[in-house]
């Protein structure tokens, strides 16, 4: 527990709290410690969840359901049994799923290449071409705070990254209507609908038929609809799902959304099975053009997985056991943060029904000198603006925290370091008039 007590601070007067958080803090700082939550890996504990998948295909049991020698190539939309499996856990009909590699990101990074090289059946040309021709990069929208590997891939393709501001039910549908109405070089948004990362949040239906029925100026606006926390939930009643391809169908733009979705935090995250599912026609161009480069998903592992989660309940039951790892470390950082930061509220934060992060949001101008604080005292974060495109927060506020990885009593430690820095910071600032 913290030597220091808030409330009596509290009544101190500012230079003497100042001083009292500056021990606090070195004295956590003394304890030389190395911890990192700075990503939403799974902890060893839940990779266990899932070592069954190592032995339950072997050399005599490499054929599927259907008979199929899983060993050999083909299959490119992915092994059925596993599609039936997941069809409706992520709301999609079986022969608009496809079961991939390992990977969602990956399939995101195609279905993008594919558009820039050869354009979406409703492009008007390929969208790299169309910049060559305008002389301006095609623009994608990014929701903020959101996840940095989305920026970095659109950005590592070429796209401009624009922020727009995002709210309890989803992305500001007003910012994206003034930004999509007459600009046809913005070329879709990301979207992470349940448990958003960092968020928590998850997109209620009334937004996500907003945002499919926007009128935009780009023919091809694509939803790059992220599905990663579908599944990962920390307690019940859990947010309903949204049946995004049905929702898309009754807009009229059945074409506008790509979803995406794996079992990297359901079952071994470097050795899953990813997903994607749009309506029939986008799943034959990602599939014609996925053609092009592979001869056929791993389908052993694809069978692995079908047979260790037998069915869609299976799976559930699995993310159960998810839950009960996993809740226990958000619980921590919330008691921590509450007794540390809530009296004089220092800081807000989320307490986010599923998914793998917590929002830290502190004084603006604060959140870099947080975040080299718990580093100096052994405590590794995100960097502070990873949340925006470019690794830029203008207003210097927003930290990820990711309890997911380390034990309970290490994510407790982490959080009272965390805690003291923004403690510490938020005086300062304070101090400083800043
Ligand atoms: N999307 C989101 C929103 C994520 O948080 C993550 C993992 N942190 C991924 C995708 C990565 O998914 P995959 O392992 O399937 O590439």
């Amino acid at each position: 527990p913290a030597a220091h007590s808030p409330s009596s601070d509290a009544a101190a007067d500012p230079a003497s709290q100042l001083a009292a958080a500056s021990a606090e803090y070195e004295r956590l700082a003394a304890a030389g410690l190395s911890l990192d939550i700075t990503r939403g890996k799974p902890s060893a504990a839940q990779l266990d969840l899932s070592d069954g998948l190592l032995s339950c295909v072997d050399g005599e049991s490499f054929r599927a359901a259907d008979g199929t020698d899983t060993r050999n190539y083909g299959g490119a939309a992915g092994l059925r049994e596993l599609r039936e499996i997941f069809a409706p856990l992520l709301q999609a009909p079986v022969d608009q799923l496809l079961a991939q590699g390992n990977s969602s990101l990956t399939l995101m990074k195609d279905a993008l290449t594919f558009a820039l090289l050869h354009g979406r059946p409703d492009s008007p040309a390929p969208w790299a071409a169309e910049a060559v021709r305008t002389g301006a990069p095609p623009r994608f929208l990014c929701p903020v705070p959101g996840y940095d590997r989305h920026f970095g891939l659109a950005e590592a393709l070429g796209f401009e990254l624009v922020p727009v501001s995002a709210d309890a039910e989803g992305p500001d549908p007003e910012q994206v209507a003034a930004l999509t109405a007459e600009d046809p070089s913005i070329k879709g948004i990301w979207l992470v609908p349940v448990h958003s990362n960092p968020t928590g949040v998850s997109i209620s239906p009334a937004r996500a038929r907003t945002l499919l029925a926007l009128e935009t100026a780009a023919p091809d606006f694509t939803v790059m609809w992220d599905n990663a926390y579908a599944l990962h939930h920390l307690r019940e009643p859990h947010p309903e799902p949204v049946d995004v391809l049905a929702l898309a169908a009754e807009a009229g733009r059945p074409d506008r959304v790509l979803t995406f979705a794996s079992t990297s935090k359901i079952t071994h995250a470097g050795a899953g099975v990813a997903f994607f599912a749009a309506s029939p026609a986008m799943t034959d161009w990602f599939l014609t053009h996925t053609g092009a480069g592979s001869i056929g998903p791993d389908k052993v592992n694809q069978l692995r997985h079908a047979r260790f989660f037998g069915s869609s309940e299976g799976v559930l039951a699995h993310m159960r056991r998810h839950a009960a790892l996993l809740a226990p470390k958000f619980a921590a950082v919330d008691a921590v943060f509450s007794r540390v930061l809530g009296p004089e509220d220092l800081a807000a934060w989320t307490n986010p029904g599923g998914g793998y992060f917590i929002t830290l949001a502190v004084s603006p101008g604060t959140a870099s000198r947080v975040v080299k604080l718990a580093g100096e005292a052994g405590v590794k974060l995100t960097p502070a603006g990873a949340t925006h495109p470019y690794g830029l927060d203008p207003d210097d506020a927003i930290i990820r925290v990711a309890p997911s990885m380390p034990p309970l009593e290490e994510v407790e430690t982490a959080a009272e370091v965390v805690a003291a820095c923004v403690r510490l910071a938020t005086l300062e600032a304070r101090a400083s008039g800043v």
